[in-house]
Formats: C-alpha cells, sequence, structure tokens
C-alpha cells in the first residue's frame, strides 16, 4: 500500500490514524515541496514507522528535464527527508507522472535509486469526484497479491474509505506491507 503526497496535505492525519489503528505499516512517496511545508507530518509518518520514500522536488515529468535537474530533483528532496527524519529515502524513487524512460532510470539509478510504480491506481488524484466507495470498489474489484496500490496523501475520500478498504483487505486475506517487504519477498 503507498501514498502519494503531492498536493494538499489535510487529509493526511486521518490517513494515519487508520493506519495506525489497524497497526499497518505502508510507504509513503514525498516531494521535497510538500516536505517543506509539512514538516510535523512528514517527522509523525517516520515516527510512526513508516517507509519514506522520494517523489522528486517539485514533480516535474522527468522525461522533460536535464540529467542533473533529475539528480538535483532526487537529492534535494533526500536532503530535506534526512533531515526531518534522520533516514534515508534511498532506493525507491517514483517517478511523478509514472514519467519513466531508460535515461530517466539510468540518470536516477546513478543516484541510488531503483523506480517505484504503481500496478493499481486508486483514481483517487486522477479522476476528479470520485468517490470513497468508488475508490473501495475500484481496488477490491481488482487487486491481486503482490499489487502496488496508489492512493494520495490529499484525498478526503480515500482517508474516508480506508478504514473500510483494510477491514475488507485482511477479511480476504491479504497481507498489507511497505514497498521495501514486497520487493524482499519476491
Ligand atoms: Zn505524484
Amino acid at each position: 500500500m503507498t501514498f502519494d503526497a503531492g498536493a494538499s496535505a489535510a487529509p493526511t492525519p486521518d490517513i494515519l490514524k487508520a493506519l495506525k489503528d489497524a497497526d499497518l505499516k505502508v510507504t509513503f512517496f514525498l516531494t521535497g515541496k510538500w516536505c517543506e511545508k509539512e514538516p510535523e507530518l512528514v517527522k509523525r509518518i517516520a515516527a510512526e514507522g513508516h517507509e519514506i520514500a522520494n517523489h522528486s522536488y517539485s514533480h516535474p515529468d522527468f522525461r522533460k528535464i536535464s540529467d542533473s535537474a533529475i539528480a538535483e530533483q532526487l537529492n534535494k528532496t533526500e536532503n530535506i527527508i534526512v533531515k526531518l527524519t534522520g533516514n534515508s529515502t534511498k532506493p525507491f524513487f517514483r517517478p511523478p507522472y509514472g514519467g519513466r524512460d531508460k535515461r530517466v532510470l539510468s540518470v536516477a539509478g546513478n543516484q541510488g535509486y531503483t523506480s517505484i510504480y504503481s500496478s493499481l491506481d486508486s483514481w483517487d488524484a486522477f479522476k476528479k469526484g470520485i468517490t470513497s466507495q468508488q475508490i473501495r470498489d475500484r481496488i477490491l474489484e481488482r487487486i491481486q497479491g503482490g499489487d502496488i496500490v496508489l492512493m494520495h496523501c490529499g484525498s478526503a475520500p480515500t482517508a474516508k474509505q480506508l478504514p473500510e478498504l483494510i477491514e475488507k483487505l485482511h477479511q480476504r486475506g491479504f497481507t498489507i506491507v511497505k514497498v521495501s517487504e514486497l520487493v524482499a519477498s519476491n
């Protein structure tokens, strides 16, 4: 289970509460800009045992910027998050918009990063006006073992439906883990 930020931080405390209530630790892909605006939330995400990975500094499409700009995007965010939490974001980054090609992957690789995208997008950012129920149904209708599920820290409908989604996934026998645990299990 993964959460990207992003946009608004208002729904994030409810997301954290739902995860804590279910005793889950998952992966957050944060932009450096969001971290600068929300330092206390970043500290809380780390303190509650979640994994924080790199989602660039200002969310550009990496295919459209230079090699050095890609490196700067990753390193700037790494420095901000290390300063706030003491933990590195390496080795995982999620390219904004899924924008990746051979060059992007190679430049990121040289900075110590492996790209992690998603295999199941909840559409909570992609589809305007999507409801909590639609997000939950979309995930529950499609999910298979090993999926990397994408949701967003800024989605109020996501925050609202999360406790029930977690409960339903558990009822169906799924184990919800961090990206690092999923990768290690493969
Ligand atoms: Zn994003």
